[in-house]
């Protein structure tokens, strides 16, 4: 009898499993589909890695991934554009459109799917009701609309532009005025890092623009925008490099606050010293204080570990950049910080899908620093030295490729 029950519980199982359906809801008006399910209903292996935010499923003869908060995604190894960005549900589900997502997999599988938005799911069966075979006309209609400005858009998008940032040429460059809005971030005597850091990025924009650079700031106004939605932000817009720009800042004396000054260059990195440690604190402590409840101030050691493994495509160029820029801002007026750079965990470089340095511009509680990094010449002087490293940097990944091409 056992057997039998056991038997039967099995066939019930794989029952279960191969008719398991994909989920689909709405999510802004667009109809999304549920990746993790859909894996499962074609018996794909689906991978997620946390950091990268990066979805796979691979089958025989299929691939496909997506990343969250990104409008397009690869499919048999085909870039293609969504019109709805990629989302990640609290609950570790993956959200992609139907409508560009769908015609894709019916291709690769050489299956009809339907949308049966009365039961919100991806059936191989066609929906019977008249309110879901409405839905179907409509969105087949839209589906149509949408393949002329969908074979446009593919245009627009180089073979280039789809390889890793790092290893195809530096063209769009994303700079991160830190802070903003409701949080000052560090105060001096007489100013906040959040007006200094803005003022400098907008000279660092017009400068990088002269220079050929497509250039997108995460604010160019004086507004609050949450810590982790920065990294998303430059990855939306598909950045070759992610420069965050903040002032430095130290508790204690006056003579402390005169004795300390400088510049100081940071990649994610696990922290080598106690101090870089507290300056990633302070930095980070803006999500806890401003943002998000949940967020933490210091990354644990596994976390370490899986960040490091994700990152490590990215971690080369981040330092290759931060040797340009140690170069470029010998040459400026200002002195640097004992080694000039190090590494830390600010929570704003985690999930940025590109080579990213965070730029301690001075110490805003040193008075001579305050005073120059407030200054027009200051701004001017230390924009137009992140300029020459930015260059720099585009001429070394130019010279790279040229030695694997020829
Ligand atoms: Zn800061």
């Amino acid at each position: 009898m056992k057997t039998i029950a056991l038997f039967l519980c099995s066939i019930f199982l794989l029952a279960t499993i191969s008719f398991a359906n994909t989920e689909a809801k709405k999510i802004d008006s667009a109809w999304m589909l549920e990746m993790n399910s859909f894996a499962e209903s074609q018996k794909l292996t689906a991978d997620f890695k946390l950091i990268e935010k990066h979805f796979s499923a691979k089958g025989k003869n299929f691939k496909c991934s997506f990343v969250v908060g990104l409008s397009y995604f690869s499919v048999q190894g085909k870039v293609i554009p969504l019109s709805h960005k990629t989302v990640l549900d609290e609950n570790g589900k993956v959200w992609v459109p139907v409508q560009e997502a769908l015609p894709e997999f019916e291709k690769a599988f050489n299956v009809k799917f339907y949308l049966d938005s009365a039961k919100s799911q991806i059936t191989t069966q066609a929906p019977k009701t008249e309110s879901t075979a409405k839905i179907q006309s409509s969105s087949s209609v839209a589906k149509s609309i949408s393949s002329s400005s969908l074979k446009a858009s593919t245009k627009n998008i180089p073979d280039d532009r789809s390889a890793k940032a790092g290893s195809r040429e530096v063209r769009t460059i994303i700079i991160d005025p830190g802070h903003g809005g409701k949080d000052p971030g560090a105060q001096g005597l007489k100013s906040n890092e959040k007006d200094i850091v803005l003022a400098v990025a907008h000279k660092l924009k017009a400068d990088l623009e002269e220079a050929g650079f497509e250039v997108k700031l995460t604010r160019d106004k004086d507004v609050f925008i949450e810590l982790g939605e920065r990294p998303n932000l430059a990855n939306k817009w598909n950045g070759d490099l992610f420069i965050s720009l903040h002032c430095n800042a130290i508790e204690g004396d006056s003579i402390k606050h005169r004795k300390t000054k400088g510049y100081h260059f940071y990649v994610l990195r696990a922290p080598e010293s106690e101090e870089d440690k507290a300056i990633a604190r302070r930095e980070n402590k803006v999500a806890a204080l401003y943002g998000d409840k949940k967020a933490k101030t210091d990354i644990s050691p596994i976390e370490w570990i899986k960040i490091q493994a994700s990152l490590e495509v990215y971690q080369k160029n981040s330092f290759n950049f931060t040797e340009k820029l140690l170069k470029s801002f010998e040459k400026g007026s200002t002195k640097r910080l004992g080694q000039g750079a190090g590494g830390a965990g600010f929570m704003v470089l985690v999930g940025a899908l590109m080579p990213a340095t965070l730029v301690e511009l001075g110490f805003i509680t040193n008075p001579d620093d305050e005073a120059f990094m407030n200054s027009e010449a200051g701004q001017k002087e230390l924009s137009g030295l992140i300029k020459n490293a930015v260059e720099a940097y585009r001429e070394g990944v130019h010279a790279y490729r040229e030695t694997l091409t020829h």
